[in-house]
């Protein structure tokens, strides 16, 4: 797979990058097709024991190195230019480096110098799992509806309650969890917590999903943390997790822009040489017309994505941007895999086929770390 396969080339060498991201996309694109043939035969009927092993391998290759506090941290273009580039590549891979790089913001944003020292080398190195767990069965978009419940107890508190949803839930070793700890109303009773989860009751139970990845509905039973599992402050729950979340954004646009782009190159390929009408699909004109949307949209994504992730590295309010990025990014993957599915006929849908994984690996962006229309919704409020 070559750089301009994976990077739009007009859009790196843009202002908005400098040589050091381009040297970056050019090194995860290398390493990403060094992996190629062992990807091809993942397991993905064990996504827990798979995500563990790809997790690991980006660990010890040192694609997490930045989130180790000894080392140098990573702006979020390069973050952004990582996700694109293991999306285009291998879903799982996206996954876990995008779930370990949340949990880690997290901790790295808000906690205190021991919380850091304490999870961020491990989860550096790929040896220890991360989980963000804020939703619930009865609060997903309106996280301020929270209601897991944590009771001051002594000096420390006691957990009981479900979290639903949770990425990387069932091989999670340490996870942030957003509980009600009641120090105010409604959002502002909420406070964050970095818990371990091999302590006795914590459960994580496996849920099936449209693509397979480690993802878990988690119950908390009488779950005893100390006072130094408190993140951030007490009856700012809300604020750390959107912060977590809102900074998340635009490298969710970016790995939508992997996907899509992937999902283009091949229907690409397969309309130049699909024999139809004595010619080739890609002479015909609606088929061209498919195509060239296509193109148009990822240059629109890529474009917004860079835009917004150059805005956060600049210090400048990148809010709005990152969420017209993601917005704009998982709703146009949606639309173009869907369209390269078209063009590719039935051979799209063959079970297991790159692009019948594509079309459920996608789906999910356009749901989590903010619904489409709860982005639409923050945008219009941002005006
Ligand atoms: C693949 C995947 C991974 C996830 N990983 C995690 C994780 O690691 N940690 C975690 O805590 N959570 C995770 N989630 C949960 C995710 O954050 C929630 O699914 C999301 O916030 C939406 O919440 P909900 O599913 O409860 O839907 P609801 O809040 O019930 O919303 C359902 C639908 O209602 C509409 N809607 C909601 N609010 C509005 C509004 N204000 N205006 C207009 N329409 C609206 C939208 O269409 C929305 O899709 C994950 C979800 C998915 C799909």
């Amino acid at each position: 797979m070559s750089l301009s396969e994976v990077f739009d080339p007009g859009v790196l060498a843009l202002p908005l990058y400098d040589d050091a991201h381009r040297t970056l996309a050019d090194g995860i694109v290398t390493w990403c097709g060094d992996r190629a043939e062992a990807w091809a035969g993942l397991d993905t009927t064990d996504p827990a024991a798979t995500g563990r092993a790809v997790l690991a391998d980006l660990g010890r290759s040192g694609w997490l190195s930045h989130l180790d506090p000894d080392r140098p941290d990573s702006d979020l273009r390069s973050l952004c230019l990582r996700r694109q580039a293991l999306a285009y590549h291998e879903d799982l891979a996206d996954f876990a480096y995008s779930i370990q790089e949340l949990t880690a913001a997290a901790i790295a944003r808000h906690g205190t110098e021991e919380q850091r020292r304490r999870h961020l080398p491990g989860l550096a190195a790929g040896t220890s799992a991360g989980a963000l767990a804020v939703s619930e069965p009865g609060a997903g978009s309106d996280l301020a509806a929270a209601v897991l419940e944590a009771t001051p107890d002594g000096d420390g508190f006691v957990l009981n309650g479900t979290k639903a949803w949770i990425a990387q839930g069932d091989i999670a070793d340490v996870c942030v969890v957003l509980a009600r700890t009641g120090d105010g109303p409604g959002p502002l009773g909420l406070t964050t917590f970095v818990v371990d989860c091999s302590a006795p009751g914590f459960k994580a139970e496996p849920v099936g999903a449209i693509a397979p990845r480690s993802w878990a509905e988690l119950t908390f039973t009488d779950f005893r943390v100390g006072p130094e599992a408190v993140l951030g402050e007490r009856g700012q729950g809300l604020v750390v997790s959107l912060d977590a979340l809102e900074r998340a954004r635009a490298t969710v646009a970016a790995a939508a822009i992997g996907f899509g782009r992937r999902a283009f190159r091949l229907a690409l390929g397969h309309a130049r040489t699909r024999r139809a009408y004595g010619g080739r699909l890609a002479d015909l004109q609606l088929v061209k017309a498919s195509l060239a949307r296509m193109d148009v949209k990822l240059s629109a994504a890529s474009l917004l994505t860079a835009r917004a992730a150059w805005a956060m590295d600049a210090g400048l309010d990148y809010a709005r941007h990152s969420s017209a990025a993601k917005l704009y990014g998982t709703e146009a993957a949606g639309e173009i895999v869907d369209g390269a599915v078209q063009i590719f006929g039935a051979a799209g849908i063959v079970a297991g086929s790159t692009m019948e994984r594509l079309y459920r690996q996608v789906r999910s962006l356009r749901i989590y770390e903010g619904a489409s229309e709860v982005i639409e919704m923050t945008i219009a409020d941002a005006l």
